[in-house]
């Protein structure tokens, strides 16, 4: 599996691209506004884009989903619970982009546990709710990566303060990740430089109620 990281506007977004080596189907991870330099690395890569994968439905992460899976033919991925942004976005994109983002459709509504197969690199779902309800992570268990999202991020964790946020929920979240997961976990987050879930100790320390 190859990961390529593209920092992009509006808020340092990290968008990745993930190609599976045999095959080369490839994942983009939320897009956020680094859709013309993803479809321009193609170009040069021979992948072919066949999922685009949201870790939740903030139009920081979403903006170019349309443009993306206009240019590939790509279906669009985004947990269940999160799916209603995407309308809510195309109305106003606001505070995440100046105007309205491209309408798109989520056509895989996912749950904990929904795999992506990208050849015989395999995406699983694990549903982590906190920054939003329908917040998700993928996990690449053949590799040791996380794509984390807002959820878990070197240093600390995504905002709890935003609609439907929740620091009880997140804390859930954490330590499950960080009970469940190998430390040495490469964890690549949304915004910010990667990190292991063996360098977020503070994890540990959280003690919020393990409630849903
Ligand atoms: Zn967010
Ligand atoms: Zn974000």
């Amino acid at each position: 599996m190859r990961v390529t990281t593209f920092t992009a506007p509006p808020l340092k977004n990290n968008a990745y691209l993930v190609v599976d080596d045999s095959s080369l189907d490839a994942a983009v991870i939320d897009p956020g506004l680094a859709g013309q330099k993803i479809l321009d690395s193609l170009k040069l890569s021979g992948a072919s884009v066949k999922f685009i994968l949201n870790t939740h439905g903030h139009a920081d992460h979403t903006a170019d989903d349309a443009k993306v899976k206009a240019a590939t033919g790509a279906k669009v991925g985004i947990h269940e619970v999160d799916a209603f942004w995407f309308d809510r976005n195309a109305k106003s994109g606001r505070p995440y982009l100046q105007g309205p983002a491209l309408p798109v459709k989520g056509d895989l509504l996912l749950k904990e546990g929904s795999e992506i197969k990208l050849g015989n690199t395999v995406l699983v779902t694990m549903h982590t709710p906190g920054h939003t309800l329908g917040s998700a992570v993928f996990y690449v268990a053949s590799e040791g990566v996380l794509f984390s999202g807002d959820t878990v991020m070197a240093g600390s964790s995504g905002r709890t303060d935003l609609q439907d946020g929740s620091p009880a929920k997140m804390g859930f979240s954490l330590k499950r990740l960080y009970r469940d997961l190998p430390a040495d976990t490469r964890v690549l987050p949304g915004h910010g430089p990667e990190t292991t879930l063996r360098r977020e100790s503070w994890i540990a320390d959280l003690s919020y109620p393990l409630i849903r």
